[in-house]
């Protein structure tokens, strides 16, 4: 492994999956998502082209299976221009320096999550007390040790455009990570959520396992921000997303998804926000 990157001192393999997982559907011509044990990754940019990008970088141990899920899609021996990440977190970042060893590509992230990609500052510790179910209760098992991209980490450009992906700006959505983004193409309101909000119930194995279809909060064992955390949502409604692909769990479209952010935001405080949990404000209840 390079000298100059390293991965946090808690990072391991996690035994948790989904029926999803290793399977890949094109959301769109240009967009294709593909779910690493309970996460998604997302491919943008046309199989026929050599122009593309790798948002977010899978779980712990999943270099050699992303690599050929992009060569089945691009071609032998094809990688992305870049890697943008939505945020740091491990499910994100999982086989980021493997994949960087073998590219040879930069990854990009929002200021704010530079100390949790640079080796600074480890993320809060996840919250296994909080509302929730089975992967909740194992969450004290997720890493949050900061891992160290040495110089192969950049800023993304303050003017909200995202290198290599022409069309998409970035936009801030913290809450469920302070330098959390989502990216989203004007031309046909195509948004890459990350984790601001996700399409499954991703703290109840049973859900995660059958990523039974519901929106939710971002995953709230990592969720330290709840405020934020909904006005990120309300600004990611606000663009009318005709497609939202998330972190976790199915894309989502047209109607269903419009309504289902309708939802989202109307109740946030039942939906999202758990009854109790060291990182809820009691406030907000
Ligand atoms: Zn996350
Ligand atoms: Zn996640």
């Amino acid at each position: 492994m390079d000298q100059d990157m390293n991965y946090g001192s808690d990072y391991k393999y996690i035994p948790t999956t989904s029926i999803q997982s290793g399977m890949g559907i094109e959301v769109l011509p240009d967009l294709y998502c593909h779910t690493v044990q309970i996460v998604n990754i997302h491919l943008v940019g046309k199989p026929e082209s050599n122009e593309f990008v790798l948002v977010d970088a899978g779980m712990p141990h999943s270099a050699e299976k992303i690599i050929s899920t992009t060569e089945e899609r691009f071609g032998e021996n094809s990688r992305p221009k870049a890697i943008i990440l939505t945020h740091g977190h491990f499910d994100h970042v999982g086989a980021i320096i493997e994949l960087v060893e073998h590219w040879q590509v930069p990854v990009y992230a929002h200021e704010l999550e530079m100390p949790f990609l640079t080796g600074q500052k480890a993320y809060p510790e996840p919250d296994p007390t909080v509302e929730g179910g089975m992967v909740s209760k194992m969450s004290p098992i997720f890493p949050n040790e900061p891992i160290d991209l040495g110089n192969h980490i950049e800023t993304l450009p303050s003017d909200g455009s995202v290198p290599h992906m022409p069309e998409f700006k970035w936009i801030h959505t913290p809450g469920h990570a302070p330098g959390h983004v989502s990216l989203f193409r004007e031309k046909d309101r195509a948004l890459i959520a990350g984790d601001a909000f996700v399409t499954v119930k991703q703290e109840y194995l049973y859900k995660v396992l059958t990523q039974e279809q519901e929106i939710s909060g971002p995953p709230r064992y990592l969720t330290t921000d709840w405020k934020a955390a909904k006005e990120s949502v309300k600004k990611l409604a606000a663009l009318n997303p005709s497609v939202a692909v998330t972190g976790h769990g199915f894309s989502m479209f047209g109607e269903e998804l419009s309504e289902s952010l309708e939802k989202l935001i109307l109740h946030f405080d039942s939906i999202a926000v758990p009854d109790y949990g060291k990182y809820v404000d009691k406030n907000l209840h």
